[in-house]
């Protein structure tokens, strides 16, 4: 019997613009039109940075409401997940939208370079993003971009601060974080499934390891994460036209590993999160 793949589609993140590719949204309304796309071709989690006028990364917790508001209205039961990743914004805006209530919201536990910049994450403001997520009950998505992530969100689970089971990505080809190499992301599954047994996991691959990272998380039994925020291509020779576009190759590439892509239902029930109203 074939096993679900949750896929999930990170829409804008906060680096591309639309100069780099036309079809990253940037408003809200093509934010909410890109995700119903992907919605349409196999995504059931939407992870969501939003950006204001000058297409610079925003903290608006309204922004962010507007388009849970539309995910809600057009995509029944997709999984919303806000970012509370660091680029562009101060420590205290990052947690500002949770009040909103998503489903989930990413949290990197611990610190990474990153391309051109430090991605900060010190244990105080790791606390207090948890915290925040536990008060309101949003489920957290923990992001791995290097090694002590892992045992870090392990120990937070272990001392209640991170409510189990957990769910953890692990993000691939970042550069100078960890690159995109086998070994790595099955010593990493493995290492998760030894200290969380009930844990889930996704793999994301920034770049042109996106679609080999695909591969990889079909085959070892993951979930799968695509979208223009981790790479505005489609293959060498030309850009991707949508978010969908790339979702629609992740639920193509799923048959030949015994997967489907996992409906709104199957993908709530495997991450313990309330059934859709
Ligand atoms: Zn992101």
């Amino acid at each position: 019997m074939s096993s679900p793949c949750i896929i999930t589609v990170a829409i804008t993140g906060s680096v591309p613009r639309k100069e780099d590719n036309p079809a990253v949204p940037i408003t809200v309304a093509e934010q909410v039109e890109s995700t119903q796309e992907a919605f349409e071709a196999g995504a059931t989690i939407v992870h969501v940075h939003v950006r204001d006028e000058a297409q610079k990364p925003s903290s608006d917790p309204e922004r962010f409401a507007a388009f849970q508001e539309g995910v809600h209205r057009h995509c029944p039961g997709m999984i919303v997940q806000f970012s509370t990743g660091g680029r562009g914004r101060a420590p205290e805006e990052r947690g500002a939208m949770l009040h909103h209530k998503p489903d989930m919201a990413s949290l990197a536990t611990g610190s990474v370079n990153f391309p051109n910049m430090i991605y900060e994450n010190p244990p105080e403001l790791i606390d207090s993003l948890a915290a925040a997520m536990q008060r309101y009950g949003v489920k957290p998505e923990v992001e791995v971009f290097d090694l002590a992530m892992l045992y870090a969100a392990a120990a937070m689970a272990e001392s209640g601060s991170l409510k189990s089971p957990l769910h953890v990505q692990f993000v691939c080809g970042l550069k100078n974080a960890l690159p995109p190499r086998r070994e790595i992301l099955e010593f990493e599954v493995a290492q998760l499934q030894a200290l969380l047994p009930d844990a889930t996991w996704t793999a994301a691959g920034i770049g042109r390891s996106q679609l080999e990272i695909n591969h990889w998380a079909l085959e070892m039994g993951g979930h799968c994460r695509t979208g223009l925020e981790d790479n505005i291509r489609f293959d060498k020779e030309r850009l991707a036209k949508s978010n969908a576009e790339l979702v629609a190759r992740v639920a193509a590439l799923c048959a030949g590993y015994g997967r489907h892509p996992a409906s709104v239902a199957e993908a709530r029930e495997i991450l313990k999160l309330p059934a859709a109203v």
